[in-house]
């Protein structure tokens, strides 16, 4: 349940500096720092423990609804931030550039992020909520799918894995619908090193792995909106 956590009234009140103390105060001079990639239900965290060396100047934040499963990332983030301190915050494998939030993803996203402020959300091995009266607690829905596009910059993208089939296209007939996605090819995709780590990297992708289950793949990029539309 999540009545007793609290959320910022706006972007601006929340404080990101204990999330990413190398990072913060900003120094003279320096451009402020936003976290760019959001993980949205990041379970024990192997993605972001992937990318981070990937994009060591970029700060990704995990979102976690699971008590124990967020204080496990933020343990395993501590510990690889410590075994690495003596390492410049700039080079890859500082760990400094990741970060765990305990939250509701469904409720009050907008509340942490500015209008585009990011650049990549990741939707990985999402619930699948077999049971038609339950499909209404989906991370995807055209009502999340707007606060997605909100969040998200013009280019951004967000990538979407799963191993059920039905759930894969229930994800993908709501994002080719709203108007503010479009799917982006095998070839658009090619040079992504984002794409093999959300196949292959996280918790969940590893035990359907180990299954030799199926994994769907689909990616997404918000554009802008058509102006013949307006
Ligand atoms: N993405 C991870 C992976 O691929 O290993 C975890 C996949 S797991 C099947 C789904 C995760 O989403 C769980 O850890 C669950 O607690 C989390 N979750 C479900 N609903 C959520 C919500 N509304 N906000 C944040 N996290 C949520």
């Amino acid at each position: 349940s999540d009545h007793q956590l609290e959320y910022p009234v706006r972007p601006e009140d929340y404080d990101w500096s204990k999330h990413y103390p190398a990072h913060f105060p900003t120094q003279p001079g320096q451009q402020q720092r936003f976290v760019e990639f959001a993980d949205i239900g990041c379970g024990y965290g192997g993605l972001l423990t992937s990318l981070s060396p990937l994009f060591p100047s970029t700060l990704m934040v995990g979102m976690e609804i699971r008590i124990k499963v967020e204080e496990y990332v933020h343990r395993r983030i501590e510990a690889l931030r410590e075994q690495n301190k003596e390492k410049a915050i700039d080079e890859a494998h500082s760990y400094q550039n990741i970060s765990v939030m305990r939250m509701n993803a469904m409720k009050f996203s907008p509340n942490f992020f500015h209008k585009g402020q990011l650049s990549k959300m990741f939707f990985l091995f999402p619930d699948p909520h077999f049971k038609k009266r339950k499909h209404k607690a989906r991370i995807v829905t055209s009502t999340l799918l707007a606060e997605y596009a909100y969040m998200l910059r013009v280019g951004g993208i967000l990538y979407t894995v799963t191993d059920v089939r039905d759930l894969h296209e229930w994800m993908v007939k709501h994002l080719d619908e709203h108007p503010l996605f479009v799917r982006m090819s095998e070839d658009e995709l090619k040079d992504d090193p984002c794409v093999a780590c959300v196949m292959v990297e996280t918790e969940e992708g590893k035990k359907v792995e180990r299954n030799q289950g199926d994994k769907f793949l689909a990616v997404y990029r918000r554009i802008e909106v058509d102006p013949s539309m307006d």
